[in-house]
This record gives structure tokens, sequence and C-alpha cells, in this order.
């Protein structure tokens, strides 16, 4: 039985002080039980402090990107040696945001998944079609794809390891979420490829996420689908009433 997997992706949001009492607070309330895991994917000058505030509770703390380097001239970039350093546990790889507006590649994606398992780090990797490729009918072959290539190299245990997030494009942001049958048809098939490129045993470990306008009035109905095992939150992971209401859901 898979467990659910709640993480706030809070983007490029929140000051320290936001943040830690959000962290603070999110602690203190979240229940500890081994059905749900809950994470926070807070911006990089926050972790430190935020892996501090979580101590001695079932909240872990990840990162939203990172460099697939352990250390170089790379000036801005953070590597997984210094998060791993933090005590980060998780991190977010290949989001669609990430992917349109700072060039990465589905060969970037799979470095930094590589890097990600070398350092003790479980990465969350995104994957998702646009609203053209869904209406051509596309996304499947695209999400297929853009899986495969992460996955390319890694162990079974790591692909076990591995947490999948489907964010259609369309949904992120925009208030339009995916039914919960069109999100579980492409999760279904998330799993399929896993099966494929591994074995039935290592895909049904995987925890494959949804994400795109999750929020307390629609988390229930897609948690209860077969092969979506959490959620990757973005505007609703903001304010603690909402993200404890998901994380109960969970
Ligand atoms: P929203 O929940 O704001 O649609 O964002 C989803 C997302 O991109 C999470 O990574």
């Amino acid at each position: 039985m898979r467990k659910n997997v709640i993480a706030g992706n809070w983007k490029m949001n929140k000051t320290l002080s936001e943040a830690n009492q959000f962290v603070e607070e999110v602690a203190a309330k979240a229940p500890s039980n081994e059905q749900v895991e809950v994470i926070v994917c807070a911006p990089f000058p926050f972790l430190a402090s935020l892996v501090e505030k979580a101590k001695g509770s079932s909240v872990k703390i990840g990162a939203q990107n990172m460099h697939y380097e352990d250390n170089g001239a790379f000036t801005g970039e953070v590597s997984p040696v210094m998060l791993n350093d933090l005590g980060v546990t998780h991190v977010v790889i290949g989001h669609s945001e990430r992917r349109e507006y700072f060039a990465e590649t589905s060969e970037t994606v799979n470095k930094k998944t590589h890097a990600a398992f070398s350092h003790d780090l479980t990465p969350i990797v995104c994957v998702g079609e646009t609203l053209e490729q869904r209406e051509a009918n596309e996304t499947m072959n695209h999400v297929e794809s853009q899986v495969r290539k992460a996955l390319e190299g890694l162990s079974d245990e790591q692909v076990a390891d591995t947490i999948i997030a489907y964010e259609p494009i369309w949904a992120i942001g925009t208030g339009k979420t995916a039914t919960s049958d069109q999100a579980n048809e492409v999760c279904t098939h998330i799993r399929n490829v896993i099966k494929d490129v591994t074995s039935n045993e290592t895909a049904e470990k995987v925890i494959i996420q949804y994400g795109g306008s999750v929020k307390p009035a629609n988390v229930d109905e897609l948690l209860a689908k077969s092969d979506i095992d959490g959620a990757l939150v973005g505007g609703a992971s903001l304010e603690t009433a909402s993200f404890l209401k998901l994380v109960e859901a969970g």
C-alpha cells in the first residue's frame, strides 16, 4: 500500500519570517502517521532555517531545483552536496516553469535525478503536457518520453524511490484542474511506462503525484484515484490553513 505524499511548492514566494512561521505551525499540527508524508519545497535562502524549524516533526524540507554538479564554476547555482549538507531531503526537478523559463531539458532532468540519488536526496520529477499537446492528442506520448528520459540509467531501487509529479501545464495556477479521471488516466500510463522500464513490483512502489490547481475542494476526489498518490501544490500551499487541509486529506 503506497502512502500519500503532500508536497507544497512555494515557488518564488514568502519572506524568511513568513516561511519560518508557516513551518513552525505545520510542524506542530501535521499528523505524524505512516500514511501521509508532508514536504515543504521552499526557496534556497530559507532552507537552513526551515530544516531547523521542522526538526523533531514529520515535516520534510525540499528544494525547488539544483545543479547536477557537486561543485565548480557555476555562478549563482546550488549543488546537491549543499542541499544534503543542510538536511534537505527532497528536490523538485524539471518543473515546467524551469523547463519553460530556465532552459531545463530532459537531459538535464536526467542528470539532476542521478545527482539527487548520489547525495541522498529524493527527486520529485515533474512531467506534463501543454494545452496544445493535449488538444493534439499528444499527452500520453509526451509524458511517456519525459518519464523514460528522466529515469534513464537509474537502478530499479532508485526508480522505486523516485517521486513523479504529473502536472499538466494548462492546469498550473489557472484554477483549471484536470478532472480526477483525466489525471488518473495519465498517472496510470506513467505507472505502465515504469513497469516497462523496470518491473511490476518496482512500478507499484513509485509515488505518483498530481499537481495543478489542487485545493481542499478537489483533493479528496483526486487522492481517491487508483494511481494518484499525493499532490504537488502551488497556490494552496501558501496558507497554513489550506495546506493543513490538504495534509489531512492525505
Ligand atoms: P498550482 O497549485 O498553483 O496550480 O501550482 C501547481 C504547481 O506548479 C506545483 O508545482
